[in-house]
């Protein structure tokens, strides 16, 4: 179309660079597709855009919609609409806005407005978009009176402080490379941007039209959008995302369990808010890997790190953190090297076996005491397990009793409720059932225990036993 040629021109004349002014950035990177003055050959987009879920903004110009040859008739913008695409505003008949008296600026943009509304059946249009990329304060403030927002053709990334009457976009013309397309996506990707794109006539083979772009140059940068997973929003949604609160910087109130091996391994579950997919967690300068991440709860495998207190901070993507001081203790499972007075040894026997009575002669001989640790639901109850006489006999000869849970469960799997009734109650079953005064020692059934169990046993007992080789 003739008024296709003065763009270059009019290009030239515009200045400023309001982008310099815009920095702030969204949570996350966003890319707009639209296509300007409404020729029909850019309906080839909507089979693209309906692969994908995704929706464009088409700027017709109004005049044109049904009346003009090789543009929009009005069924082809309504299937558009239908399929969630947002329709906006290019003028009745593309005129420079800048060239215009106040009372044909003003007839431009009202009317073109309720034309669309009537042609399409919409019950609102919101966006503008200025005809040649031409603008000017005048304009822009006449634009204002109704419109939410209007695109320009200035070749610059949107921010949240962008002027949503100033939105840049890029154009995608028949020597637009698709490598120059993606790289802008990348861009938006690492900046938090949101960039636009902007097309004309869409074509199935190449052309020699400047303003003209191949459809499947069209479909593989969509399909780059989608690969690279950006968010991808119609002008009118991008616009609302700039006036969005920004997002609440995370807060950690909970690391539990609050202690683990050196070796790291330790499931550890952080509780707080403003936790954001992809947020990573790091142990005292040391990344951990992150298992899963809900807005309140994170539950990461702690890293590797030296014994002692740590800093556990949380990282979303949009840079906000949080810190918990001393949120998490690494305690070494070898407390120390400091050697005892003299060498020690300790004979214990597990599970409570009756074959074990064999060893009651052979430590009578020495005078040496060994210690039992049982399962107290198995005294005199399960077939091949001590009897509680049997028990008795060693408890006279001063070898010590200790608890090996109520039915040898791993204490790792269970419910804090179920993990407390297996310590508590078989103390106080064997204290019970023995007589005795006091249970002060324990063993891990399977050697398996945690952080969260070696503290529920510490409530219980003095020492327990694992089956660690040291
Ligand atoms: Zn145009």
């Amino acid at each position: 179309m003739e008024f296709r040629r003065v763009v270059a021109l009019a290009a030239l004349s515009i200045a400023f660079t309001p982008a310099a002014r815009a920095a702030q950035p969204f949570s996350e990177a966003m890319v707009s597709i639209t296509f300007d003055d409404g020729e029909s050959s850019q309906y080839l987009s909507r089979a693209v855009f309906a692969q994908y879920g995704y929706h464009a903004t088409y700027f017709p110009v109004s005049d044109a919609i049904s009346s003009w040859g090789a543009f929009f008739v009005a069924n082809q913008l309504k299937d558009l609409a239908a399929d969630g695409h947002e329709i906006g505003s290019h003028t009745l008949d593309h005129a420079d806005l800048t060239l215009l008296n106040d009372a044909d600026l003003d007839r431009q943009l009202r009317v073109s407005r309720l034309d669309l509304m009537a042609k399409l059946g919409l019950p609102d249009v919101k966006g503008f978009c200025y005809p040649y990329g031409n603008f000017n304060a005048r304009v822009e403030q006449a634009v204002a009176q109704y419109y939410r927002y209007a695109r320009t053709t200035e070749p610059y990334y949107n921010f949240r402080d962008t002027d949503p009457y100033l939105l840049g976009s890029f154009d995608c013309n028949n020597s637009t490379t698709l490598a120059q397309l993606t790289s802008k996506v990348d861009v938006a990707l690492a900046n938090k941007s949101w960039v636009v794109f902007h097309f004309h006539a869409l074509t199935t083979a190449p052309s020699t039209e400047r303003y003209s772009c191949m459809v499947s140059t069209l479909a593989s940068l969509v399909d780059y959008v989608a690969q690279k997973n950006l968010k991808v929003v119609t002008i009118g949604e991008g616009v609302a995302l700039m006036t969005e609160a920004p997002a609440a910087p995370p807060q950690l109130t909970l690391v539990s369990p609050t202690s683990g091996p050196p070796a790291g391994g330790t499931t550890v579950t952080l509780t707080g808010t403003g936790f954001q997919s992809g947020a990573t967690v790091v142990m005292g300068g040391v990344a951990a890997s992150v298992t899963s991440v809900t807005s309140t709860r994170i539950v990461a495998v702690t890293p590797a790190h030296a014994a002692g207190p740590v800093a556990v901070t949380v990282t979303n993507p949009d840079a906000t953190s949080a810190t918990a001081a001393n949120a998490f203790t690494y305690v070494a499972l070898v407390p120390s090297s400091e050697p005892f007075a003299e060498g020690m040894v300790s004979i214990t026997f597990d599970d409570g076996d009756k074959t074990q009575y064999l060893s009651r002669a052979v430590l009578a001989q020495y005078g040496y005491h060994a210690t039992y640790f049982l399962i107290s639901d198995s005294l005199s109850s399960w077939s091949d397990f001590f009897t509680i006489s049997q028990v008795l006999d060693l408890a006279a000869d001063r070898h010590e009793i200790g608890s090996h849970t109520l039915d040898h469960v791993d204490l790792t799997q269970l419910s804090d409720a179920d993990l407390d009734r297996e310590l508590s109650g078989s103390r106080s079953a064997l204290m019970a059932k023995l007589g005795l005064p006091d249970v002060q020692s324990f063993s891990y059934p399977y050697g398996n225990f945690d952080s969260r169990v070696e503290q529920a046993v510490a409530r219980y007992y003095r020492v327990a036993r694992t089956n660690e080789p040291w």
